[in-house]
């Protein structure tokens, strides 16, 4: 069996498109490695092919491999035959017979033929292989309008004969738009925009602040299982567990208790470009939402924006809870991020926070905490984790 894999918005960008293809062709390698399947590339295609005959299992490693990569369009488990007509004809019927049997009642054939050697033209192609179908399964009807199977027939450099093709995350390959650095919390929207901005290109490294013993080590573990996750979409990810107990304490003992999470975010947001800055990442990335919590109001994140060192990008800013949620189920974090274990922020909340703090009030209280040497201090102390395990 061979995949065809199809490529998506890559076919638009122009002069970087061999770039973005060979950038693609290593994230499709990375994903399939151990697999037993072959990756080789042809004339813009992917094609990938498995071990003959190829188990279930084989084939489900190599669809989930697919779905999980930015920059795929699509697709489709076909027949490759040699350019013979009988052979293309003889692949139909058998690749109709499989969508007839899972209870496809209509179909049409649709060819393309890049291979314009190959003596059929497509609409011969389409005729011959509609009778060819009709007749070997009578009951199996030509419609060309609301057909329920489409078998598709591909003339390249082999024909290839499909009648299921699945859909892609579609977007640009992972590596193609720099590393972004996501601050990771254990909640729901953090790991939706790290994926997100993986959608657009962007490779990622997460930053995660752990205050010990305010929130417990099931609430780190909670956020490795979800860097785990996301590095199935960006083939590889590295997560830092900065100790920030120390700095909250600071702030606890010396600002006034309504300003607590204005400054933690401010802290964090310098606190992450530090670490940016030694992990090669170009951008922060955050899973804020506008007005969704008492830190998330325009003032707030402005206050917390004057602390970065970096471009900040925030996916989720306009979007929805509801939709966020329905992303996260769909990415498949959602089941981790509503684990009942508290993250630093839910524990560190005072019960008026200041909901729009003047960024001159707030600086002036941020510097005179002197939190510089304590951020230092926990980001040389701080561990790393990749795939779920310390490195
Ligand atoms: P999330 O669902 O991602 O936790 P939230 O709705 O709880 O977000 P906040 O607690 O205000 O919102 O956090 C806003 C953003 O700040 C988070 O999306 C995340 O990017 C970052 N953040 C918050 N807490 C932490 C933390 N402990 N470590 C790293 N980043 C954090
Ligand atoms: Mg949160």
């Amino acid at each position: 069996m061979t995949y065809l894999v199809k490529l998506g918005e890559l076919s638009l960008k122009g002069g970087n498109k061999a770039g973005f293809e060979k950038i693609l062709a290593r994230n499709v390698a990375a994903a399939l490695r151990g697999s037993g399947a072959q990756l080789t590339t042809h004339d813009g295609r992917f094609y990938i092919t498995c071990k003959e005959p190829a188990s279930a299992e084989a084939a489900e490693r190599i669809e989930d491999a697919l779905a999980h990569l930015p920059g795929i369009t699509g697709w489709a488990a076909s027949r490759k035959t040699e350019k013979t007509i009988d052979n293309v004809l003889a692949a139909c019927v058998e690749e109709a017979r499989l969508c007839f049997e899972n209870g496809a009642r209509s179909f049409k054939v649709e060819s393309r033929r890049t291979d314009k050697s190959f003596p059929f033209r497509s609409y011969e192609i389409n005729c011959r292989a509609g009778d060819a179908v009709a007749e070997a399964i009578p009951s199996f009807k030509v419609d060309v309008r609301h057909p329920d199977a489409v078998i598709s027939v591909e003339i390249r450099e082999k024909a290839f004969i499909y009648g299921y093709e699945k859909k892609g995350l579609r977007g640009l390959p992972v590596g193609t738009a720099g590393r972004g650095l996501l601050l990771l919390s254990g909640g729901i929207d953090s790991p939706v925009a790290g994926f997100m901005m993986a959608l657009r290109g962007m490779n990622l490294a997460a930053i995660y602040f752990h205050a010990y013993p305010y929130t417990s080590n099931e609430a780190k573990q909670k956020v490795i299982t979800l860097a785990g996750i996301l590095a199935r979409y960006t083939t590889n990810l590295k997560l830092f567990v900065i100790s920030f107990t120390a700095v909250e304490q600071r702030i606890k003992e010396k600002a006034p208790e309504a300003w607590a999470t204005v400054l933690l975010r401010m802290a964090m947001m310098e606190c992450a470009s530090m670490s940016a800055r030694r992990a090669k990442c170009k951008a922060l990335i955050t899973g804020e939402s506008l007005s969704q919590v008492a830190s998330q109001t325009v003032e707030n994140i402005r206050c917390a924006e004057s602390r970065a060192a970096f471009s900040v990008f925030r996916p989720l800013i306009g979007m929805d809870k509801e939709d966020i949620t329905r992303k996260a189920i769909s990415i498949g974090t959602y089941q981790t991020s509503i684990l009942p274990y508290e993250d630093c922020c839910t524990l560190f909340s005072p019960q008026h926070p200041i909901l729009r703090a003047p960024l001159a009030e707030a600086s002036a209280l941020y510097e005179s905490l002197d939190l510089q040497p304590l951020m230092r201090e926990a980001i040389l102390s701080g561990e790393v984790y990749r795939q779920g395990y310390a490195i």
